[in-house]
């Protein structure tokens, strides 16, 4: 493994199922173009002769089916070829959901099995998870299908910023360096970054997220024949393990992919080999996984919000706004100060509600958090409500009861209805 590059153009050359794996420096990027023969990366062909910029601290293989020429030009933290790949493996899974997917677009769309196949990707964190999912749909994309893009994951998910679940259609394949464009996600706000802190509102909102996308597929019957793939939490013991049975079994999943786990693939299968219709395959994690400490996740997640009201290259400008406080209302999703014992009936325990709606009084608690712009037009709609997009609180003016936030753009805001939770991002 070579370490630490010098910053000079140079080739490498890559022999039939082998990839390149790199990891760019972490304060220039890297370009890199295709010289010859065919090569992808994460299953999204490069374009030839094209020189590709990719930012910096991005992880990444090129892998190449029949060979290839690469020619890369920048400083990297790592670059090395493999030629040990479990690629066949994922490949082979593709070319059975595609089967799946022919055979659902067969058949009469209102019966039930013009359901293409759900897929849930499951393993611990740093297993290849978001790979893997990544791959899947841009393969699929490939062969014209729409999958849809499910993100379970809060810590680290792919389609907006953490703290949330979301899903997106997947119509073209995954650019290696844009990722999923965020046109219109559906997204509901979780607001923390662990499941733990209010794992019956984890439920309650995969649930509304599995609804929603049920109504969608109910008129559309090219995107339920193409299916659907789902990333999940690196989370797979105690509470997490629970959630992701739930997961499989809110969204009806047909297909679980383990990444990487003995254990966790021998538990699922035992608790689902009463459903013959769920198939629960093991699959061999990538070397090239690159595991990130916490505090690197905790990076990648201020990252996110950043690119959130940024840009990925700094290429959005967002807005500062203020507001009255009288013209926003915030609420919390359960939490808060629960019943007093004094104020319940003898004997009884004051019961937490995951799906409780605290009203939240404005003050400079609020500073520094990231809050959802809500869809709901009443505070009841909040919990079956997605979320439009997302602020962030730089001021807040006692005195004046006046409140500044960074939106990604200027004018008002789709709704007044804001939730806040744990998130919080400090602008660097
Ligand atoms: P998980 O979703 O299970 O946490 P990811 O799929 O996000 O794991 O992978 C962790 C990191 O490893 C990501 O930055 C990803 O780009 C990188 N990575 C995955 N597979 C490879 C590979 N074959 N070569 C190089 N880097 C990879």
């Amino acid at each position: 493994a070579a370490t630490g590059g010098p910053s000079t153009a140079r080739q490498v050359k890559l022999d039939k199922e082998c990839e390149l794996r790199v990891e760019v420096g972490p304060d220039t990027p890297l370009r890199l173009r295709l010289l010859t023969g065919n090569a992808e990366i994460f299953g999204t062909e490069i374009p030839p002769e094209i020189w590709v910029t990719f930012p910096p601290r991005l992880k990444f293989a090129v892998f190449t089916w029949y060979g290839a020429t690469i020619e890369m030009d920048g400083t990297t933290e790592t670059d090395y070829t493999a030629d040990e790949t479990p690629m066949i493996s994922y490949v082979n899974v593709h070319a059975v959901l595609e089967g799946r997917r022919n055979r659902a677009k067969a058949l009469p769309s209102d019966s039930d099995s013009s359901q293409g196949p759900r897929v849930i990707v499951v393993g611990p964190t740093d297993s290849g998870k978001s790979t893997l999912s990544r791959m899947l749909l841009s393969w699929a994309a490939k062969q014209g299908w729409k999958p849809t893009f499910v993100d379970l994951d809060i810590g680290q998910g792919s389609i907006t910023i953490p703290g949330c679940i979301a899903a997106t259609p997947i119509e073209m394949p995954i650019d290696s360096v844009e990722g999923i464009p965020l046109e219109m996600p559906l997204v509901y706000f979780y607001g923390h970054t662990t499941p733990s802190v209010n794992a019956d509102l984890y439920k309650v909102l995969v649930k509304e997220l599995a609804q929603t996308l049920e109504r969608q597929f109910a008129g559309n019957a090219e995107s339920r024949a193409a299916g659907m793939v789902i990333n999940t939490m690196g989370w797979i013991e105690g509470v997490g393990y629970e959630l992701l049975l739930n997961a499989i079994e809110t969204f009806n999943a047909t297909v679980v992919l383990v990444l990487g786990q003995e254990k966790l693939c021998s538990m699922l299968k035992d608790v689902l080999r009463n459903k013959p219709n769920v198939d629960v395959v093991k699959l061999q994690k990538s070397g090239g996984v690159v595991s990130r400490s916490a505090k690197a996740r905790q990076k990648a997640r201020s990252y996110r919000i950043r690119e959130y009201f940024y840009g990925l290259a700094n290429d959005l400008s967002p807005h500062s706004n203020v507001a009255n406080f009288s013209d926003l209302t915030v609420y919390r999703i359960g939490g808060g100060p629960q019943a007093p014992r004094s104020a319940l009936p003898i004997g009884a325990e004051p019961a937490a509600d995951p799906s409780r709606l605290v009203p939240v009084n404005i003050n400079r608690d609020l500073l520094h958090l990231v809050l959802a712009v809500s869809f709901a037009k009443e505070p009841e709609q909040i919990i079956s409500s997605n979320v439009a997009g997302f602020i962030y609180i730089t001021d807040i003016d006692i005195q004046r009861k006046k409140i500044t936030y960074l939106a990604p753009s200027a004018g008002e805001l789709p709704s007044k209805i804001l939730i806040v939770g744990t998130l919080t991002w400090l602008e660097s």
